[in-house]
């Protein structure tokens, strides 16, 4: 079967091997199983449904809960010559009649649906119909614990009773655990087996700079964006008025950005959406509502103009970026009166406590001098023990000092009191403090008080705190904070593993004038080094650049976005191995039979006439 699913992915999808856990989960859905998938953005969900939707008989039952995300889907999948439709209220019912028609006919392999239609309709034609799966899409939806509930997803829960031998795959990028652990609950699916990636999002590169006041600011962002130019990206902003300047001076620095708020007309939101997606308006500055379903796949780059107000919003928009796998870049602008106003946003919320906790590991995010893919992962508690290599820190790396003596004693102290204490205990344990209460418990009488009395308070706080970013130790919220001991500091604990720390330097965090030589992006990350992996290949730039031109004008002619006619990968794959035939063309990274047979004269002849005019 496998094999036949491999033919499949090179004739429809131009595509040579799976991603991780994709074949997995397709043969488990083959077999009949229920499933939950949690993979990041770009992960690769859609395959998981859509090559078992292949492989089967009849008509896979798709629900989305945005009509844009359905049409989106839709178009990919007959550009890549698959049947596919969506029935939707936009549609007049005459349309909606035909599709049904056909797909009880059997000529749609799959259906994409609002959930509440699904469960309206789900006796009359749906009853009629043969079918071969369900796949929830954006499963989230149906948690209350999630930041996108959807009270019309909760009635899916009825499915798995209504339609007992039907498999039920659910997919999510959510990577919060306590919605995870809902999914399943709520779908009633309590035996489907969970399939589940790392949350890395490898391609995209982490940077973050300092302290820049107003007008150096504009400056770093205009610079950036002509090291991008042509290339879609999104700047987020705190508040609506900034969008409309931010984008006023790129705007009189002749790029063409548009502001993008909740203050603007539901028509002029749809349009700048619109002109985004489809490669008329490269650069779009948002308040934080832009972006949701949104699948465009070549966005390049995403700007924090200002600091977001939590980890989960900050990698949920920067992940916005390289949905396609090719390098991406993310750039933060970190200031402390952003901090300023987002605390009072924070303490104004209603949920003052956890809100305020939440900024706070944000804010040591933006000023920690280590990895920060590392801070990330550890912050979801994923096991990523290795410098990354594709951020800030990583190419302009501090001095390191051997950290292992210092967290084993910090850990063992922690493991000494039965991991019930938070940071300032652990500390004045180290320290020996005189402190009441900590001779109350009986902490002076472990064998680690008083060991660590000859470093000070802020040194050990700043061990502590990469100990937590390094993952080491977690912070458990619904413990009173108190630092518990992962699998990865277990290993150094007992000797295992070493750590290294950042070597602490007093104020760091405030010396402006050491951070205005610091790198603040880095050129390392280009579409070139990733796809450039055989060292003779090497991309020709003026081509891509054609070739980007030439997809515009198709995509132009059939009014689709641009990149469903083809993903940046594969046009920077084809600048690479430049093919003049049909033969050649064939065989680049993301062109299926469909797409060769529609459109291998208009590319090829682009690199006939770009390679004849060299
Ligand atoms: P998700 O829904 O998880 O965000 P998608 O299903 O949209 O991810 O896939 C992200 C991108 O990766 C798409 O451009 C898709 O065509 C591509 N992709 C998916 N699976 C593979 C694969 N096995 N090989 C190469 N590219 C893939
Ligand atoms: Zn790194």
């Amino acid at each position: 079967m496998k094999e036949r699913a491999l033919a499949l992915l090179r004739r429809y999808y131009g595509y040579d091997s799976f991603y991780p856990k994709q074949w997995q989960v397709i043969s488990h859905v083959l077999n009949g199983g229920d499933a939950v998938v949690l993979m990041p953005t770009g992960g690769g969900k859609s395959l998981c449904y859509q090559m078992p939707a292949l492989l089967m008989d009849g008509v896979a039952i798709i629900v989305s809960p945005l009509l844009a995300l359905m049409k989106d889907q839709v178009d990919a999948l007959m550009q890549s010559g698959i049947p596919a439709a969506a029935i939707n209220s936009q549609q007049d019912e005459y349309t909606n009649r035909g599709i049904i028609a056909g797909a009880i006919a059997g000529n749609i392999k799959l259906l994409y649906i609002s959930p509440e239609r699904l469960i309206a309709d789900l006796d009359t034609w749906i009853a009629k119909l043969r079918i071969s799966l369900f796949a929830i899409d954006e499963a989230h939806c149906i948690s209350q614990w999630g930041h996108d509930f959807r009270p019309e997803y909760t009635q899916l829960g009825t499915l798995r009773e209504r339609c007992p031998h039907i498999p039920i795959i659910a997919l999510t990028a959510t990577a919060d655990r306590v919605t995870r652990d809902d999914i399943s609950q709520q779908l009633g699916i309590g035996d489907a087996k969970l399939f589940m990636t790392s949350f890395d999002r490898p391609n995209i590169s982490l940077n973050v700079a300092h302290d820049l006041s107003g007008k150096v600011k504009q400056r770093a962002v205009l610079r950036f964006i002509e090291r991008h130019r042509g290339e879609s990206g999104i700047i987020y902003c705190l508040s609506r008025k900034t969008t409309e300047s931010v984008a006023a001076t790129l705007r009189a620095a002749g790029i063409n950005a548009k502001p993008f708020h909740a203050g603007m007309t539901t028509s002029t939101k749809l349009t700048t959406q619109r002109e985004f997606i489809n490669d008329e308006v490269p650069v779009i500055v948002a308040t934080i509502a832009f972006g949701m379903g949104i699948d465009k796949s070549n966005v390049r780059w995403v700007i924090h103009y200002n600091l977001p107000k939590s980890i989960e919003s900050y990698y949920q928009e920067i992940g916005r970026a390289g949905r396609d796998g090719a390098p991406a870049e993310a750039l933060l602008f970190y200031s402390y009166a952003d901090v300023i106003q987002l605390s009072q946003f924070a303490r104004d919320s209603g949920q003052s406590e956890i809100n305020l906790e939440k900024l706070t590991r944000m804010q040591q995010y933006a000023e920690s001098r280590v990895c920060r893919r590392r801070i990330l992962l550890s912050y979801f508690n994923e096991r990523f023990d290795h410098d990354c290599d594709n951020c800030d820190v990583c190419h302009d790396p501090p001095e390191r000092i051997d950290g292992t003596v210092l967290s084993q004693k910090a850990m063992s102290a922690i493991a000494r009191t039965g991991q019930k204490i938070g940071m300032t205990t652990a500390i004045d344990i180290l320290r020996g403090s005189k402190r009441a209460d900590v001779a109350a418990a009986g902490y002076d009488r472990l064998p680690t008080f008083g060991v660590g009395r000859d470093t000070p308070f802020a040194v050990w706080k700043s061990y502590i705190l990469q100990m937590i970013q390094l993952g080491l130790v977690e912070v458990a919220y619904d413990e009173n904070n108190h630092l518990k001991i992962t699998d990865f500091g277990r290993e150094v604990l007992f000797g295992k593993r070493c750590v290294e720390f950042t070597k602490f330097e007093p104020h760091a965090e405030t010396t402006k004038a050491k951070r205005g030589t610091r790198r603040q992006t880095t050129d390392r990350t280009t579409l070139e080094g990733i796809l450039n992996q055989e060292p003779q290949a090497v991309m020709d730039k003026g081509l891509y650049e054609t070739l980007r031109q030439t997809r515009l004008a198709i995509a132009r002619s059939r009014g689709i976005a641009p990149y469903l006619v083809f993903s940046d990968k594969t046009l920077a794959d084809m600048a690479t191995r430049q093919p003049t035939t049909r033969a050649e063309f064939s065989t680049v990274y993301g062109v299926g039979e469909a797409k060769c047979e529609q459109y291998w004269r208009a590319f090829t002849a682009a690199v006939v006439r770009h390679i004849g005019g060299r």
